[in-house]
């Protein structure tokens, strides 16, 4: 199955996120059917991250949006334990610090976007511009309405100087959000990770539904595409996602660069090396 292209919103579409089950997986029944791929995808995200890395002239920025409990952190888990930790970093967007809050919107996500050969993921993003502050109104709507423009204009400049930028949406239903709710609850483990404004978030569902389909109708776009991941079973979102990802860098055509000395040169010194010895 082509996830990229099943999952993908198509540029100017008008999104209504109940046409998007958050229950789907395939053909799958459960995560042990699906291992085997899964596993694939993992060990060529390896191959192709290393790749990425030597090549050393492209990178990849990856943005993760989501009600919470949506899975952010388990997808980042997933994805980054198939990579190699030199060249993937993470950056998570809290609510800004004062020095975000004195300079531009976008400049905390230009500040962390990949250098030449790295993976970055965003946890969270410059997203949170039109999600959070758009509904509880921590700037007025003449501001935020034109945000999502500028987004558009950064990540087309971030996308002509080689950084190729995947946005997935993680969506839940909200029988989901609660299920998860009670689990962390229910779990001490988890209990580090609650916060009021999870539950007071809740109440504005519907104003988070409306956030997010303006940005997903208004910011996907073909060199920033957003991809709607049904994330109801983590185990269906990972594999979407991973090959996702695994399917956009195998059509960058990236190659190992020549090496930088004469290997014929270096074969010689080798076999007078190994005469030495012997
Ligand atoms: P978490 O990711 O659960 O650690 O929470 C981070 C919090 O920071 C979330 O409640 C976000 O909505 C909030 N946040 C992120 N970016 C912004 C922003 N630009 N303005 C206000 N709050 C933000
Ligand atoms: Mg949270």
């Amino acid at each position: 199955m082509n996830y990229f292209q099943r999952f993908i919103v198509k540029p100017d579409s008008r999104i209504n996120l109940q046409d998007s089950d958050p229950d789907y997986k395939d053909q799958h029944k459960s995560k042990k059917e699906a291992l085997k791929i899964i596993e694939h995808n993992n060990l060529r995200l390896r191959e192709l991250q290393e790749l990425l890395y030597a090549e050393h002239k492209q990178s990849l920025l990856i943005c993760l949006q989501a009600i919470d409990t949506g899975g952010k952190d388990g997808t980042i888990n997933h994805v980054l334990s198939a990579m190699n930790p030199q060249g993937c970093r993470v950056a998570c967007f809290k609510k800004p610090t004062s020095l975000e809050l004195d300079h531009d919107f976008l400049w905390r996500a230009h500040r962390d976007a990949p250098a030449k050969g790295e993976v970055v993921i965003f946890n969270r993003s410059h997203y949170e511009d039109v999600l959070v502050v758009r509904i509880h109104n921590l700037v007025p709507k003449a501001i935020w309405r034109e945000r999502y423009a500028q987004i558009n204009a950064m990540e087309k400049y971030l996308s002509e100087n080689k950084i190729h930028i995947l946005k997935f949406y993680l969506h839940i239903s909200k029988d989901e959000q609660l299920k998860r709710f009670k689990q962390r609850l229910d779990d001490p483990s988890k209990h580090w990770k609650i916060s009021m404004a999870d539950y007071s978030d809740r109440e504005h569902w519907d104003e988070y539904k409306k956030a997010f389909e303006d940005m997903l109708s208004k910011c996907s776009t073909s060199y920033a595409p957003w991809f709607i991941i049904p994330a109801n079973h983590k185990w269906f979102r990972d594999l979407a996602i991973s090959q996702i990802i695994r399917e956009h860098l195998e059509g960058l055509n990236m190659k190992y660069p020549p090496p930088s000395v004469d290997i014929k040169q270096i074969y010689k010194q080798y076999f007078k090396a190994k005469k030495h010895f012997s």
